[in-house]
């Protein structure tokens, strides 16, 4: 037998995230009370989407291309939601929303996609063509970076659920209007795997991240890990849980 520790997921290996050492000094330092709720906490409050014995200069800040919008389903164990990392990480860009409450989806006035796989679902490589059939964008984009011109989308909209309840939000009329867009296939990194699900059905965090990279890869140019630090608290967890699971296994 190998006496190698378990190497980390090659999926999560060469991120360009910010230091851990935060993190490992807030566990070092136990559970604390959420300022808002008083619950115990490690890191953040999933209820409140806040950080707990974190100071806000702890935390990376990640700047999106886009706006996200996640629907929460109201049975989703907020514990086990990835959802609020994102918001916790990319504030200016990110809105959590409980079901049956649902962002305004103008789609007069932004290009908009749901993120959710099936047989009408595109790519995010054909979503150029699918909104800018004309070769021009179909909405007038803001001025700002050259780079905002390009993209051919301003917002996503992301289902938090599990695989059994997403079906409920999913055939909520409205959001039929959206169009579809799937992810090329990803295996998960989340250790709670739901049971039953296949293991390409993704943690929240790891849609966005990948949503976020094919649509960088494709409309601005080379990703250099601008999206990474999305990763920042999911990377952290994973080693924890693998460094656990490894202790477990030698005991
Ligand atoms: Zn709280």
């Amino acid at each position: 037998m190998s006496e190698d520790p378990q190497p980390e997921s090659s999926a999560l290996s060469g991120l360009k995230i910010a230091s851990h050492a935060p993190l490992d000094d807030a566990q070092r330092a136990g559970r604390m009370k959420c300022t808002r709720c008083g619950c115990s906490r490690m890191f953040f409050c999933y209820s409140c989407g806040a950080l707990v014995g974190l100071q806000p200069g702890d935390v990376p800040r990640v700047t999106l291309p886009v706006k996200i919008d996640i629907i929460k389903h109201p049975n989703e164990t907020d514990g086990k939601s990835t959802a609020v990392q994102a918001k916790l990480l990319a504030p200016q860009d990110v809105t959590i929303h409980t079901y049956p409450c649902i962002p305004e989806l103008d789609q007069s006035t932004e290009n908009i996609v749901l993120v959710f796989p099936g047989p009408d679902a595109m790519s995010v490589e054909e979503l150029w063509e699918y909104f800018c059939a004309d070769g021009r964008p179909r909405v007038k984009r803001v001025k700002g970076e050259a780079e905002s011109l390009r993209c051919p989308i301003q917002r996503v909209v992301f289902i938090d659920s599990t695989w059994n309840q997403t079906s409920r939000i999913i055939t909520d009329e409205r959001l039929q209007a959206l169009p579809n867009v799937e992810l090329k296939s990803r295996k998960t990194c989340f250790w709670r795997r739901q049971k039953g699900s296949p293991d390409t059905y993704l943690a929240t965090i790891e849609a966005i991240y990948y949503f976020l990279k094919d649509l960088h890869c494709h409309y601005f140019c080379e990703y250099t890990g601008e999206y990474d630090n999305l990763l920042f608290f999911f990377s952290f967890l994973h080693k924890l849980i693998n460094k656990a699971k490894q202790a477990a296994g030698k005991a």
